[in-house]
Parts: C-alpha cells; structure tokens; sequence
C-alpha cells in the first residue's frame, strides 16, 4: 500500500462478491487478513496485486462458512503462503473440500481473538451452513464489520454491527426480480427463507436502523447476478441513509474495489 494515507487504522478492500467467489482484504497497515478465500488461488492474488496489495505479506484467513464460494481459494493460498486459517470446529469438518492448511487455529462464535493488533469478534448468523458467521474488526478503536450470507438479523447481530464505521451487508436480490425470474421454486424458497440472503428492501431496512453520525462507509455485497442489478440494490438501500454521510458503494464479482481506508 505505496499510496495510502500516512494516518488510518484500518483498511478495506473487497476482492471478489457473489455467488461464484467472496473475498475481502482487511490491514492495519502491519496485519493483513483475508474475509473468505471463494475464488482460485491466482485469480485472488491477481485481485490483491491489482490493488497493489502484496499476497505474500498476508498473515491468515478468516472463514465465514463452508459454502464453496467462500472458500474455493483457501486451501491453496494457505499451503502457498503458509498462512493460518481462522475456522470453527464445526466449519472445518462441515468442509472436507478444503483440504490440508498450514495451519488450523479454532475460534468459536461469541468469543473474540487477536490476530496482532487486530480484535476479531465472530458472531453468528442464520444461514444454511454448518456454523455460519459475521465478524467485527477492531483496531485502535476504529471498527467495521461484514454480514452476508444471512436469511434475517437477529437482534445479537444488529448489536454487533451498530458502531461501525465501515459495514459490509449483503443485498443480495430484489424480491420481485426472486420472484418472475427463472429460479425452480424450491431455491426461491431457500433464498426467502431465514437461512437464505438478505433481499434490497431488508438491507434498507437494516441499514435504516443501524445508521448513525459516524458511520463513514456502507458496502453492499453479494448481489445475485440473476435476481438483482448493481443499479437496483444501489437505488433502494440508499434512501436508507437519512441521518448519516456515509458513502454507498456496490461491491463486484468480477473485479475488486478500491482500497478503503477508515481513520
Ligand atoms: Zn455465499
Ligand atoms: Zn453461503
């Protein structure tokens, strides 16, 4: 990060979201992590080093759930790189495919860990895998958070993403698009359900409560490619935001965002 600014605790940036491959890059300028791993190991480092962030100077990855598109890439950038990977017990025997890592250290949802002087707090979240997770980063106290992959909020994960300063949701279809498109029923069904995603209108609705005067970034991520458009999930959530400044941005499948620094 040649370019970044001399003052910032934390910075962001989403490599890949979407069905086919999830990843996000998260540094304190000393740490750097990995939200998920869902695309191939190259295609991920190409990401990072388009964005000038260096892979080999990674130091572990974080899994939110065993789901393919979260973790295609892990197993591979571990073994290369030699980086610890950050599962739940439950995650890592819900998901063979991953296959040998450098090195497993456990974590448990509700219960914080370090990873430097990064504060890691998973928590969790209702969707259909094994032990799914959301997580907040903190670092001298500057927070932000990511939640995708979820049917609905629960009151603990609201609690989780209220003070931050950067939030990364998920927005994942607009209902109606869900409902006239070509999806068999019972996928419908599953996308609907609380153990599905979230749709355009419950992320406004979310973000609506969760606002406030010091949230600096939102992150809409996630978004299916059949049952929803950058344009329309940027649309709805925005009229969200009536009490705060935050800019809005949409995250990609195919090509990674900017890097985000939070002070
Ligand atoms: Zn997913
Ligand atoms: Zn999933």
């Amino acid at each position: 990060m040649s370019d970044s600014p001399p003052d910032f605790n934390l910075a962001v940036c989403n490599l890949a979201s979407g069905s086919k491959g999830n990843s996000t890059y998260i540094s304190d300028g000393e740490t750097a992590i990995l939200i998920d791993a869902g695309l191939s190991g190259v295609e991920l480092q190409r990401r990072l080093t388009s964005r000038g962030l260096r892979p080999e100077n990674l130091d572990a990855i974080i899994v939110t759930h065993e789901h393919s598109d979260h973790i295609k890439g892990v197993g591979i950038l571990s073994r290369r790189f030699k980086l610890p990977v950050y599962i739940s017990g439950k995650t890592r025997s819900a998901g063979p495919q991953l296959g040998n890592l450098a090195e497993i250290r456990s974590f448990e949802c509700g219960t914080k860990f370090k990873i430097r002087n990064l504060t890691i707090h998973p928590f969790s979240i209702s969707h259909d895998a094994e032990d799914p997770t959301g997580f907040t980063i903190g670092q001298n106290g500057t927070t932000m958070a990511i939640a995708t992959d979820l049917g609905i909020a629960t009151a603990m994960v609201k609690e989780h993403l209220k003070h931050c300063a950067l939030l990364i949701l998920e927005a994942n279809h607009d209902p109606r698009m869900l409902e006239t498109g070509p999806y068999p029923w019972p996928l419908k069904q599953r996308i609907q359900s609380r153990v599905g995603h979230l749709s355009n209108s419950d992320s406004k609705k979310l973000l609506h409560e969760l606002q406030h005067a010091n949230l600096q970034h939102v992150i809409l991520a996630h978004l299916s490619e059949i049952n929803n458009t950058p344009q329309k999930a940027f649309e709805e959530v925005a009229q969200a935001l009536t009490r705060c400044n935050a800019e809005l941005t949409v995250a990609d499948q195919y090509t990674c965002g900017p890097v985000i620094y939070l002070k």
